[in-house]
């Protein structure tokens, strides 16, 4: 186990923000978690789990122990369709291998930054596809009280970026590996329109590769390259409300966009946030995407304080304007408001 005391936290968020933790752990094996733990406790340190750290932002300095998944090894049987991936794969290479190796179904999640262990915790979804649904089970790592359990699809609850793992708790619950099924033959997914469109030119079904790829290029069109711009994707979940406030909003703006939902309607937050004026909008390093009034991003030097001042500042003039509550998709660490 690879162990920084003092660490710094920049190269291990999307958004580029500095932060501080009193310990890291890199873990790469199941011993290495075992001694990190202990290590922890024996200092009295609380623990905080990251992948890729692509959808967090550090609002503050974490005062405790970061175990760092970087466990690697996907075991494939072709004949079955049954993928068995570690936690500390990358998310996008791992449907880049699948594909290679002719089982299908994770095309549409192509280019979605981070560890292929976080993918169930919001179960990640793009491109009208989740996770759930290729989804069989979890090995799971109770840091409690150190027990190991398989957890099955069932028990993930598993619902719109959210699954139980999500739930906040006092010690953190790790996701060793989880297995999928996937297909053999391909079953292509267009449900959402601007897949759709980006696919029309091609005559007849498109192949899975050129799914794969058509997402890839609406993905870089829409999104700024965490590499080159500090970001995490959407920062809010798309709300669901009910017909009644689904109603209001009609009265206000001719064609409001939606989406149906178990519970209600979806509304995008991104359409919300850009009635509001967030498009673009800019304050000091800290700042929304031009592209997307979703996406936060750093311009170069915002603090993670100042991210989540304006995250905050988003979300109140949301309320005002539509007494619609935008809930955070990114999960806030260090916050002391
Ligand atoms: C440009 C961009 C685009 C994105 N697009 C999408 C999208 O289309 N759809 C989507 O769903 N998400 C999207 N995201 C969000 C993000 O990529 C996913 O949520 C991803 O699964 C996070 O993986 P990670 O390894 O970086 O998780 P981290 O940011 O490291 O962690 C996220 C959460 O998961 C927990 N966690 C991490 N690893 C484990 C583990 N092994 N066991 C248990 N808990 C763990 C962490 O404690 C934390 O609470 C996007 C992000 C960016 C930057």
């Amino acid at each position: 186990m690879k162990l920084t005391c003092d660490a710094e936290l920049r190269p291990y968020n999307s958004f580029g923000v500095a932060a501080r933790a009193a310990c890291l752990a890199e873990i790469h094996a199941g011993e290495d978690l075992e001694q990190a733990i202990e290590l922890a406790d024996s200092r009295d340190l609380p623990l905080l789990l990251l992948g890729g750290g692509t959808n967090v932002l550090f609002a503050g300095d974490f005062p405790g122990m970061v175990l760092l998944m970087r466990n690697r090894g996907i075991e494939i049987d072709r004949e079955s369709g049954l993928v068995r991936i570690a936690a500390g794969e990358n998310w996008h290479e791992l449907v880049q291998i699948c594909l290679e190796n002719g089982l299908y179904g994770l095309e549409n999640l192509a280019l979605i930054p981070g560890s292929a262990g976080a993918a169930p915790v919001q179960n990640i979804g793009a491109y009208g596809v989740e996770l759930e649904s290729y989804f069989i089970e979890l090995e799971l790592f109770d840091c409690a009280d150190g027990s190991r359990r398989v957890m099955s699809r069932e028990d993930c609850g598993f619902s719109y970026r959210d699954s139980v793992l999500k739930q906040p708790r006092s010690q953190p619950q790790v996701v060793c590996s989880l297995t999928l099924q996937l297909s053999r033959e391909p079953a292509p997914n267009m449900s959402y329109p601007a897949l759709a469109e980006e696919l029309k030119g091609i005559a007849g079904e498109p192949a899975p590769q050129d799914i794969f790829e058509a997402v890839c290029r609406i993905r870089r069109r829409k999104l700024p390259d965490p590499a080159k711009i500090g970001n995490a994707g959407s920062f809010f979940k798309n709300p669901v409300i009910s017909q009644e406030e689904f109603e209001q909003l009609r009265n206000r703006f001719c064609s409001p966009p939606s989406f149906p939902a178990k519970t209600g309607v979806k509304v995008p937050a991104g359409w919300l946030l850009d009635q509001c004026g967030f498009k673009g909008y800019r304050k000091g390093a800290a700042g929304v995407s031009e592209h997307h009034a979703l996406v936060l991003i750093n311009r170069g030097g915002a603090t993670g304080k100042e991210l989540h001042q304006l995250a905050m500042k988003m979300r109140d003039r949301a309320f005002a304007e539509f007494g619609i509550t935008l809930e955070p998709e990114v999960r806030i660490i260090g916050a002391n408001l």
